[in-house]
């Protein structure tokens, strides 16, 4: 369902040997690099953590690292795992909000290494500010998590948006993020990179949206949607809103899967994830 041919043979070679845009691909390694600790927005299901070593989901990272001892972590891992092919910036915060370190990182390790494939994921607010540079620094790979492509649905989602200085709520907050996730996803769409979006199931707020979502992000030119279940976390705003079941993600994903290639395997990876899925 996607369409494939708009993309360059290098980044067609990268999309097959990342873990997470290549079905069952349990042969490649992924490597996250938590240098990303701070985010400018406020989604009601995060709480982020830089301390828990046993817990497994996005925005869990054990120790914030620099930019350069994320390249000595780079070499190390690359030394003992040779199927490596792919480094991500996820957080445990958002990857744009920190773009210094983000993108000091990504330099170190291009001068090191020029062939190694460069993913990131990010909330989509810092899109516009960053697409060009993202594509300059050699990031193939963008993930962007969209919740709602309506403000009015979007301000049940984010308690807040802070932007050039300002925070944003309610449809306001919504509208603006929108905005940049959509002006965001076009320009890296128009440079060639290869976009996926995520999409959290939130029961009764966003479930009967997905869709609509989804019917956004095809019609961008986006190559593949991640829908994934909520994670209830103790602490925060949604800690009591009950997860999608498995039936229930199934289902969403079939319906979606006629418009736009769905993503089957997400692991919901830890910010500091080694390894194969
Ligand atoms: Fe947490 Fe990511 Fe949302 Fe920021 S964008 S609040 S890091 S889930
Ligand atoms: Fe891949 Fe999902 Fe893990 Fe990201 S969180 S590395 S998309 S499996």
């Amino acid at each position: 369902v996607s369409d494939f041919s708009f993309y360059n043979e290098k980044v067609k070679e990268k999309t097959v040997k990342h873990p997470c845009y290549n079905g069952c691909n349990h042969e490649n390694a992924r490597m996250h690099l938590p240098v990303a600790p701070r985010c400018n927005i406020q989604c009601n299901y995060c709480v982020r953590k830089f301390d828990c070593a046993n817990e497994s989901r996005p925005g869990v990272a054990t120790r914030i690292i620099s930019p350069g001892e994320a390249l000595e972590k780079y070499i190390q891992v690359k030394k003992t795992m040779a199927n490596l092919s792919v480094v991500g910036i996820a957080g445990p915060g958002d990857a744009l909000c920190d773009f210094e370190n983000t993108s000091r990182t990504l330099r170190l390790i291009r001068e090191y290494d020029p062939h190694i494939t460069f993913c990131l994921s990010t909330n989509g607010l810092m899109l516009p500010d960053h697409a060009d540079e993202l594509d300059a620094l050699g990031v193939s790979h963008v993930t962007v998590t969209i919740n709602a492509v309506d403000p009015e649905i979007s301000a049940g989602i984010y308690k807040y948006v802070r932007y050039e200085g300002v925070e944003y709520s309610g449809d306001k907050a919504g509208a603006l993020l929108l905005q940049n996730q959509l002006r965001g996803l076009n320009r890296l769409i128009e440079k060639g990179i290869v976009c996926k979006v995520n999409i959290v199931v939130l029961k009764g707020i966003n479930d009967f949206h997905i869709p609509e979502i989804v019917k956004t992000v095809k019609e961008l030119g986006c190559y593949i949607v991640n829908i994934m279940p909520l994670i209830p976390v103790q602490g925060s705003e949604f800690e009591h809103l009950p997860a999608a079941t498995v039936q229930e993600i199934m289902k969403l994903r079939r319906e979606c899967g006629r418009m736009i290639r769905q993503m089957h395997h997400c692991r919901q990876c830890r910010a500091d994830a080694v390894g194969c899925l």
